[in-house]
């Protein structure tokens, strides 16, 4: 299966060689880099060591090629990214919150797949901000 993950902005790829690569920001702190596994629900995190996160920490995800905040709008605990796979498109939502595992992988017209510890925590509050 083909999966290419996008920016919601500037639709540039944001996955590099099996990673899946944000510029971050927190407050009080110099801005970072994050990598991801591209396997939804693998919450493993490459980043420099001298950005520090503690869990329940809140940090900033922004398009490392258009610096484009990724925030969801009236949603801003939580950031998406566009994955295209197989010629079909998704959001994928996710926590901005440290430690929090969170994932939602939606079409246009509902939630097709949640991944993580913490999802049953927001599973209405997301589903309500997309499909009102
Ligand atoms: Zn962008």
């Amino acid at each position: 299966m083909k999966a290419d993950f996008l920016c919601p902005n500037c639709y540039g790829f944001l996955n590099v060689n099996e990673k899946l690569v944000f510029a971050v920001k927190k407050k009080g702190q110099n801005g970072g880099v994050f990598l991801f596994s591209p396997s939804l629900g693998d919450y493993s995190i490459s980043h420099h060591h001298s950005f520090e996160t503690e869990d329940g920490e809140q940090v900033d995800f922004h398009c490392p090629i258009c610096n484009h905040n990724l925030s969801v709008e009236d949603g801003d605990k939580f950031a998406r990214v566009l994955l295209r796979e197989d010629d079909k498109e998704y959001f994928v939502v996710f926590s901005k919150t440290k430690g929090e595992r969170c994932t939602y992988k939606m079409s246009n017209n509902q939630i097709e797949a949640s991944y993580g510890d913490h999802f049953v925590n927001h599973f209405d509050f997301v589903s309500a901000l997309f499909f009102k």
